[in-house]
């Protein structure tokens, strides 16, 4: 197998483009997908702050780092969720990075803001964990990039995500969530910040290899409960697909944006303020809020104290971050 760029020993072959790459050219063409996503689809310049989400994966640590190198002004945000071991290496190997590279990184620590993690959120009530974190997480985000002056916030959501994800909505026909899938989730609304995903067009093969060709050492280690989760099924089942036909990932993906207009013909609810926290909310109080209020409350009755979630009840703003 050979570069295609300069015929030198290929290191990744990237079958969708039935093409391959030794590690230079690699580079060159991994930051060009990156550029063309953020380009094409207006995420942000080179003027702007990013607030980049980091959970210490090798997505995330690789949207950061080629953020950096493509000179971007890009901050990392790690959430610690308060998963036993799993979140405490996860931290420290985003501290890792960003001591490695002078990198400025922000913690938002739900434990320690909230008094719980977001498995005993979902225990007390009756979520299910990913639930659960995927609400905190999106909270919190917002939260921090809002508090902070960030107009943008990036996760480090590939190809495989994403079509996995519109896989599991298309089978179940979930036209309100097909409606909200795309790269940019533009805030438009107060309070709102606009969400993007630079690595929409790149392949989770592709940023793994990015992450191996750089030295970045992310966690190799899957969430405990990712176990069993509908998502690992859809992606492997893509899998199946990209093995026997490579391309079907893109294809289900981009050929689903070319024609995603037609689900964004369903009108988005008003936003209003939360009026306990003034995030953005259908509701008069937000689904974060009920949440860390229901579970504040079970917290109570089986302490038998009132005061026993008084940190829960206050859940501030600027709390944890650093
Ligand atoms: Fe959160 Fe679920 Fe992902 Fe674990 S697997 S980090 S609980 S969303
Ligand atoms: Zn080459
Ligand atoms: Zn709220």
């Amino acid at each position: 197998m050979r570069c295609r760029k300069c015929g030198g020993a290929a290191s990744v072959e990237i079958r969708r483009h039935h093409t391959a790459f030794c590690n230079e050219h690699f580079t060159e063409f991994f930051d060009r997908q990156v550029e063309r996503a953020i380009e094409g689809e207006r995420m942000f310049t080179r003027d702007d702050r990013v607030l980049v989400v980091v959970s210490g994966g090798k997505d995330s640590l690789a949207l950061w780092d080629v953020l950096r190198r493509l000179g971007y002004q890009a901050t990392g945000l790690h959430i610690n969720l308060g998963i036993g071991e799993y979140s405490q290496e996860s931290q420290r190997k985003a501290e890792a990075y960003a001591a490695g590279q002078g990198a400025e990184l922000l913690i938002a620590d739900i434990p320690g803001e909230f008094g719980m993690n977001v498995e005993e959120f979902a225990r007390a009530t009756g979520r299910v964990s990913c639930s659960a974190c995927g609400l905190s997480k999106r909270y919190l985000f917002n939260r921090v990039a809002l508090d902070l002056g960030f107009p943008v916030v990036a996760t480090g959501h590939n190809l495989d995500d994403e079509a996995a994800v519109l896989l599991g909505n298309l089978l179940h026909w979930q036209t309100e969530y097909l409606a909200r899938q795309a790269p940019v989730l533009s805030g438009g609304e107060p309070h709102l910040v606009k969400k993007v995903k630079p690595f929409y067009r790149t392949a989770e093969r592709e940023t793994a290899a990015y992450a191996v060709i750089r030295g970045i050492d992310y966690i190799v280690e899957e969430c405990p409960n990712s176990v069993g989760a509908k998502s690992l099924l859809y992606k492997e089942a893509l899998n199946l697909l990209e093995q026997a036909a490579p391309g079907t990932k893109q294809s289900l993906y981009w050929g689903f944006l070319e024609h995603a207009q037609r689900f964004r013909a369903v009108d988005d609810p008003a936003l209003r303020a939360c009026v306990h926290c003034g995030q953005p909310t259908t509701s008069e109080v937000c689904a974060f809020c009920r949440m860390t209020e229901r579970a504040a409350e079970r917290m109570r009755i089986r302490k038998g104290s009132p005061e026993a979630s008084a940190p829960l009840a206050g859940a501030g703003r600027q709390g944890q971050t650093r």
